[in-house]
Formats: C-alpha cells, sequence, structure tokens
C-alpha cells in the first residue's frame, strides 16, 4: 500500500522559514523570512489534514484551492502546484509575503484549533511561485484571440492589474493609467521592501507588460487626463484608485514642520530603495535618521512606519496607541517583530498637541517640532462596535521629545466625483465609490470600480477579489467572456 504522505501535524512541527536575527535585519529593507528548502517546503505541507471542508479555503478571500496545492507540494509535484495556485490567485508569491494569514487562512485551520499550530500555508504559497519563477513556469500571457474592445484601468495598484490579468487572458486591450513612476501602487510605494521586496513587484509589472497590457504613467487622471477623455476612448472604465486622504491630527502646533504623512514618509523611503534622489529624503524631512521619532497609530501602516524609522537610524522609535495591544488593528506579529527591533510602543496613549521652537522662551523660530504632549488614556465601555472606547484620565499628561512625528492615523478616500468633474459617479457617506457588489459596476455606465476605494483602507488579497470578479463582469457586459487564453 502506498505510504500516507499527508496529515503529519502529529509528528512534524509547524516549522515558519528561517527568521533573520533582528540585529542584522534592522540594518537593511530586505525581506525578513528566508526562503523554505525544497524539503522543509514538503515537510512542512505534509502536515495539512487535507480536511473535507477546508476551512483554511472558506476563509481565503480568493477561496484557494489550498488542500490541492499543499497535497501537490509534499509529493514534489511543485509545477502542477503551481498550477493550482495561480488559478485562483494572480500574485500569490505576494499575498503568500504579506496576507494576514493569522486572521485568514491559516487562523482557521483545524491543526491549529487542534493545538498543533497551523500549516504554514503563507510561506508554501509563497515557495511555490517564487519556485515557479525561478523555474521559468510564470510566462506572460498569450491569448488565443486578440479582441477589438479596449478597458481603461486608472490605478496601477493590485486591483487594477488583477483585473488587467484576467481582461487579457481574454484578449481585450487594456490600458492602465497611473499618477506614479511606476506600477504596483501601494505594493510599491506603500509596503516596505522588509515585507515585500521591490523585485517581487516589478517582475510582475515586467510580466503583464510581456502580456500586452499597456501602462501609461505619470498620469494624474483628472489633471493631466480628463475622465470623459478616458471614458471616451474606451469600451469600459475600471476605477482602482485605492484610497490617499489621510486623516490628520487636531491640536495645538499640529501643523509644525517635522509632522509628517505615513504615506509621504512610506513613498519617500520606498524611492530611496529603487534609487531615486528623493529632495525631501536629502533634506532630512522625510528622514528618520539620528531624530528621536514618534509614530502615531495602531494599524499595519504604522508598524511599516515604525520598523522603516529603525532601518534609517533613528535614534529611539516610540509608537503612541490610543488602545492596548489586544485591542489594536495591526498585525500582532508585526508588532512582535517591530519590538525585537527596538521599537517601544506605548499603549493607551494619544498626543494632545506639539510644541516647536517657537513655543520656547529663547527657541528657535523655525517651527519644527520639539516635543508631543502626550495623555494617558484608560479603555471605557464597549461603543456599539462592541470595542471599548478609550476615555482621557484627567492631569495624565506629559512632554515627550521629538523630532519627527508620523501620522499613521489611516486614509480615506478622495473626492472622486469632484476632482474628476462626474457629479453622477455614486458615492457613499464615506466617499468611497459605490459599487454593486460581485461585479464592481458603478453608477455610471460601463464604469466599475475595484479595491480600497470601493471598501475603504483593506487588503491586497481582498483587491486582488474585486479585480478578478470585475474582469468576469466587464466580459461579460462587453459580451467578451467566450474564449480561455493560452500561458
Ligand atoms: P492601491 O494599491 O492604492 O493602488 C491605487 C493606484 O491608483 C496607485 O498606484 C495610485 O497612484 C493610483 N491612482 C490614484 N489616483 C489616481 C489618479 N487620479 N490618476 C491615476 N492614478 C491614480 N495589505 C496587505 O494585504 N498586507 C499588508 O501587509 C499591507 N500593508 C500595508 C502597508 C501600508 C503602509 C499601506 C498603506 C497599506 C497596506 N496594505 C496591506 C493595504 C494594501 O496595500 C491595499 O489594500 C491595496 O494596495 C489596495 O489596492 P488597490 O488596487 O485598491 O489600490
Ligand atoms: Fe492565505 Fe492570503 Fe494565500 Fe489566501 S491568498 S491562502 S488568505 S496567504
Ligand atoms: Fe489543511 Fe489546515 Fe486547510 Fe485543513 S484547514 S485543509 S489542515 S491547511
Amino acid at each position: 500500500m502506498a505510504k500516507q504522505p499527508m496529515l503529519k501535524f502529529v509528528t512534524v512541527e509547524r516549522d515558519m522559514p528561517e527568521k533573520r536575527e533582528a540585529g542584522a535585519r534592522k540594518q537593511d529593507f530586505n525581506e525578513i523570512y528566508a526562503e523554505y528548502a525544497a524539503r522543509k517546503a514538503e515537510e512542512q505541507s505534509a502536515r495539512c489534514s487535507q480536511c473535507g471542508v477546508p476551512y483554511c479555503q472558506s476563509h481565503c478571500p480568493l477561496h484557494n484551492n489550498i488542500p490541492d496545492w499543499l497535497r501537490l507540494t509534499a509529493t514534489n509535484r511543485l509545477e502542477e502546484a503551481y498550477e493550482v495556485s495561480q488559478a485562483t490567485n494572480t500574485f500569490p508569491e505576494i499575498c503568500g509575503r504579506i496576507c494576514p494569514q493569522d486572521r485568514l487562512c491559516e487562523g482557521n485551520c483545524v491543526i491549529e484549533q487542534s493545538g498543533h499550530g497551523t500549516v504554514t500555508i503563507g510561506a508554501v504559497e509563497k515557495y511555490i511561485t517564487d519556485t515557479a519563477w525561478d523555474k521559468g513556469w510564470v510566462k506572460p500571457i498569450t491569448p488565443v484571440q486578440e479582441r477589438d474592445e479596449s478597458v481603461a484601468i486608472i490605478g496601477a495598484g493590485p486591483g487594477g492589474l488583477a483585473a488587467a490579468d484576467m481582461l487579457r487572458r481574454e484578449g481585450v486591450q487594456v490600458t492602465v493609467y497611473d499618477r506614479y513612476d511606476r506600477g504596483g501602487g501601494l505594493m510599491t510605494y506603500g509596503i516596505p521592501g522588509f515585507k515585500l521586496e521591490k523585485d517581487v513587484v516589478m517582475r510582475r509589472i515586467e510580466l503583464l507588460e510581456k502580456s500586452g497590457v499597456e501602462f501609461v504613467l505619470n498620469c494624474n487622471v483628472g489633471e493631466d487626463l480628463s475622465f470623459d477623455a478616458i471614458r471616451g476612448k474606451h469600451d469600459a472604465v475600471l476605477i482602482a484608485t485605492g484610497v490617499y486622504k489621510s486623516r490628520e491630527l487636531p491640536g495645538p502646533g499640529a501643523g509644525s514642520q517635522g509632522i509628517v504623512r505615513a504615506i509621504d514618509y512610506l513613498t519617500a523611503s520606498n524611492k530611496v530603495g529603487f534609487g531615486d534622489e528623493v529632495a525631501e529624503y536629502e533634506s532630512g524631512e522625510l528622514n528618520a535618521e539620528g531624530k528621536k521619532v514618534i509614530v502615531i497609530g495602531g494599524g499595519d501602516t504604522a508598524m511599516d512606519c515604525v520598523r522603516t524609522a529603525i532601518r534609517q537610524g533613528a535614534e529611539s522609535v516610540k509608537c503612541l496607541y490610543r488602545r492596548d495591544r489586544a485591542n489594536m488593528p495591526g498585525s500582532q506579529r508585526e508588532v512582535a517583530n517591530a519590538e525585537e527591533e527596538g521599537v517601544e510602543f506605548v499603549w493607551l496613549t494619544a498626543p494632545k498637541g506639539f510644541t516647536s521652537g517657537v513655543d520656547e522662551p529663547g527657541g528657535a523660530a523655525d517651527g519644527v517640532v520639539r516635543s508631543a504632549m502626550i495623555q494617558r488614556m484608560r479603555l471605557g465601555a464597549p461603543d456599539a462596535s462592541g470595542r471599548q472606547s478609550p476615555e482621557l484620565i484627567e492631569g495624565s499628561d506629559y512632554a515627550e521629545d521629538a523630532d519627527l512625528v508620523i501620522k499613521a492615523l489611516g486614509f480615506e478616500a478622495e473626492d472622486l466625483p469632484a476632482l474628476w468633474n462626474q457629479p453622477e459617479l455614486e458615492v457613499t457617506r464615506w466617499g468611497t465609490v459605490r459599487a454593486e457588489f460581485g461585479s464592481g459596476r458603478t453608477s455610471l455606465d460601463g464604469v466599475y470600480a475595484v479595491g480600497d476605494i470601493v471598501r475603504g483602507a483593506s487588503l491586497v488579497v481582498w483587491a486582488i477579489r474585486d479585480g478578478r470578479d470585475c474582469a468576469a463582469a466587464i466580459l461579460q457586459d462587453l459580451g467578451a467572456a467566450t474564449v480561455m487564453a493560452a500561458e
């Protein structure tokens, strides 16, 4: 009888790829996890119990066929594992790196529930497709038949690119417009290299170019080119512009120099990583080197800022969050990584205001931030959402020195109907574009929307899901959903 290759979770312990030591990894912006060796990937995949009803799959936004690609990996059938994996996910190696697996697939793995430690699904997913790239199995799309219909995609983030990929597979002509000088959206300019190295994103953009997707970069729609001009040129338009309006800090001194937006800070750092010249980095405005840094916020963006500041050589990095560790939105895995790298979390605190040189007797009149006035909080009664609301502790204020304050309080949608002169484009009360669930159809005929601009700040994997679903709806509406692409 053939030996059972799976269900090894009782005898084989969960083992993640090796994590680089904190002292070494904070010297650079490279990813912190090494790759699995082939044997280790097989061994870890073999821990899966091949559930009849796989909760990992139902909690993956893409409903990836996880048990199948784990079994194929465990039995050294890696090319087939890659085929299965890429059938449902446009960027498996990216999701394997940056999905919050503890809240999605891995958090719902039954062997985790039974106390054996989850199957390392994300690490295996990354391993499969990184290997596929190394072996040359990842090929540009060659549609079986070219079609005349053309689709404009505004925004080269994961939502737009996932749709571009699916549309090209059916031979549709695709043009992607983006205001940045590189594609990838937040995968390129938001998420730092230590979570997602940039060549991983750039090779995907190149693959799409080789697949016939046209990129029009440095094109800010609404300024450089009107939305109506794009609409007039293409048979359908997909809005995938993400959310970029930063929430601002209240309080006196909040407009001081040296108080910067997280997105500006992270974009500058990522551009420097590409070797670009960034004036605000050179001038020190968006550079933490030698500074006392305070980051305000408790989400993943704040985690990325604190860890970037450490790598830039900050003197100290403190993260202020108004709730406690258990109630923060950011991933616990990222908090642990940040703490290992030397970040100090100051839970249950919020800034009340800031002082600059002009506030100090005899201080410099440069308006540059010198300190933050911080107030302590406690958690009160749960609000309507069930979360405990932070309450101020009167008389608990204290001052903390700071040369750089980074605001990571979340993002909101820009006012697209006004910016693009499209009053008929319906938006929600949060300013996000109102789009039909599952298709992305908006109030404008032939115009669709996906990703963060519909959901509000979300995840790469959800943007991919939206992009793929929307491409299917566009194909249906164009009457183009007929042929399957060959690779
Ligand atoms: P985006 O990725 O934002 O792309 C939108 C694109 O549209 C951009 O390239 C932008 O330049 C372009 N654009 C906008 N307006 C215009 C215009 N007028 N004209 C032309 N182009 C325009 N998610 C995870 O899953 N894991 C993580 O670890 C993670 N970390 C994150 C860290 C940070 C710092 C941030 C900010 C987000 C993070 N996210 C993470 C969230 C994730 O990046 C987003 O949910 C995802 O990128 C949204 O995809 P999108 O395609 O909707 O938009
Ligand atoms: Fe898990 Fe994300 Fe991969 Fe789905 S796409 S299997 S949620 S890592
Ligand atoms: Fe395997 Fe866990 Fe998914 Fe079950 S839930 S199929 S054990 S990965």
